[in-house]
């Protein structure tokens, strides 16, 4: 069955990704160097991105520290990026540390969050890292090791109408925790508190806030010197250039998931909504491509939130009336659109009417976090020479198949359209894969290798194209950063 309109979930891509796609041989060239399939990132995007963070932190007037988190994405070209724009990191593994100052950071701006266990923690004592620390014990084992003062930011969670949380301090042990680090104030420098909170409403960060400032009273107090209030990551990326279009598929596949109207997914999929009653229910796995609110917006209306407890006074000015700089961990945010992947077209292949697959040269993994789905569409570039007379060149819904060999082991689980039939030899491309897709889950399943990541610069009216790691970013302008 051919649909009139296909139902399309058109990408946003950053102008100079766009440049690039549009290049006349240029994603050839980088496969023909470099093998297919590869990872491409952009760190000059990424270096706009966190332009555009500052440009919001400028304007409020208290100090700051951005942390781009590592976890993110394990290219070296984006921290030396960081690195050469004068910012911090936050790292949660020795060798995410390692990489940090490989790339040039000294320890004073490296923060290290997560759980961390005894091995690491000795490894950061003495070294003048800040330790972000997950628990009690940290704290307690830190004082135990230390000869000279570590500083330290403690992470709260367990705040009010917030899920319980496997990282942070509970709120409830905040008096214990405060009276550890007044005892050890010989060895451990309390610098402020710190909440990572991966959500998208803006009252559970708020609410987080409210208790932090309400804890650093505390702390004067207790005769500690809190200078910090870090209010972590978790600002959204934009994948969508067209929310209504991306509506509309939703709907059209939760038509489909009802049997009114075409099926959409593949093997019965549901993709987390459940059907109950002829209706569809619940958040889908894929509910990020949804959003709408640019990172930036998030953090000028958590900056500028009016705090009911302190005389509705705005969040940032709150902040620098404590003498506390605002700390913020963002990763998503500083890579979105920074990244994409290209993969070749091996075969296409007719399993059933209306079911078509597109088989690449990846995996599932490659591209996304197994359990959640793509949904942007990818784009479709030339490289097959053989022109298809067979099925000519009308849109075509397809699922994209990959290398692995598990049943459920699609590339979409969900019918993609694309504006003709791929040809073998054509590349499809995977926009905005920075971060989280590359490197998350990514494994060396059946035993293939991990996909080279190149780092792709615009030089002049060109572009260059090199291995991630031999990426130099080209010198920064510095900022008001503390
Ligand atoms: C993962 C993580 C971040 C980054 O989160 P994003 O959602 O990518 O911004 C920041 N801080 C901590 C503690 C994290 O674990």
């Amino acid at each position: 069955m051919t649909v009139s309109t296909p139902p399309t979930l058109p990408p946003k891509i950053h102008p100079l990704v766009r440049a690039f796609l549009d290049a006349p041989g240029a994603v050839a060239d980088a496969l023909a160097r470099f093998g297919s399939p590869a990872h491409l990132v952009f760190p000059q995007v990424f270096a706009e991105n966190l332009g555009h963070f500052r440009d919001v932190l400028d304007e409020q007037g208290t100090g700051y520290r951005i942390c781009y988190a590592h976890k993110v994405n394990q290219s070296r070209a984006f921290v030396r990026t960081a690195e050469r724009a004068g910012i911090g990191i936050d790292v949660a593994s020795a060798a995410e540390l390692a990489s940090a100052v490989d790339a040039g950071f000294a320890t004073d701006r490296i923060e290290v969050t997560g759980p961390k266990g005894e091995a690491f923690l000795r490894a950061l004592v003495g070294t003048g890292v800040t330790v972000n620390a997950d628990n009690l014990w940290e704290v307690r084992r830190l004082a135990e090791l230390a000869d000279a003062p570590v500083p330290l930011l403690l992470r709260l969670s367990g705040f009010p109408a917030t899920p319980v949380s496997r990282f942070g301090v509970p709120l409830w042990q905040a008096e214990e925790a405060l009276a550890l680090l007044a005892a050890h104030r010989d060895r451990i420098t309390f610098r402020g508190f710190a909440f990572h909170i991966d959500s998208g409403e803006p009252a559970e960060r708020l609410r987080a806030v409210e208790a932090c400032l309400a804890l650093t009273e505390r702390a004067y107090a207790c005769g500690l010197v809190p200078t910090v209030l870090n209010i972590g990551g978790g600002f959204r990326q934009v994948f969508t250039s067209d929310a209504d279009a991306f509506d509309r598929y939703v709907v059209a596949l939760r038509a489909g998931l009802l049997g009114r109207g075409e099926a959409l997914t593949w093997g019965g999929n549901t993709f987390g909504f459940h059907l109950d009653g002829g209706a569809v229910h619940g958040t889908p796995v894929f509910h990020k491509y949804a959003n709408t609110v640019p990172a930036t917006r998030m953090l000028t209306d958590l900056l500028g939130a009016e705090l009911e407890q302190h005389g509705g006074r705005a969040m940032a000015r709150l902040a620098a009336e404590n003498l506390l700089d605002i700390w913020l961990e963002p990763g998503k945010a500083l890579v979105d659109h920074a990244g994409i992947t290209a993969a070749r077209v091996e075969f296409v292949k007719d399993v059933a009417a209306d079911t078509t697959l597109v088989n690449l040269d990846v995996s599932r993994d490659t591209v996304t976090p197994a359990d959640q789905e793509v949904m942007v569409d990818p784009v479709l570039l030339p490289g097959g020479d053989v022109p298809d007379t067979d099925h000519g060149d009308a849109p075509v819904g397809v699922f994209l198949a990959g290398r692995l060999c598990l049943e459920r082991d699609l590339i979409t689980n969900h019918k993609v359209w694309l504006p003709r039939r791929p040809r073998p030899g054509d590349v499809i491309v995977f926009p905005n894969t920075g971060a989280y897709h590359m490197d998350l889950s990514a494994a060396n399943a059946s035993m293939h290798p991990r996909p080279p990541k190149l780092a792709v610069a615009q030089r002049g009216d060109g572009f260059r194209v090199c291995r991630d790691e031999e990426y130099e970013p080209v010198a920064a302008a510095g900022s008001r950063e503390a």
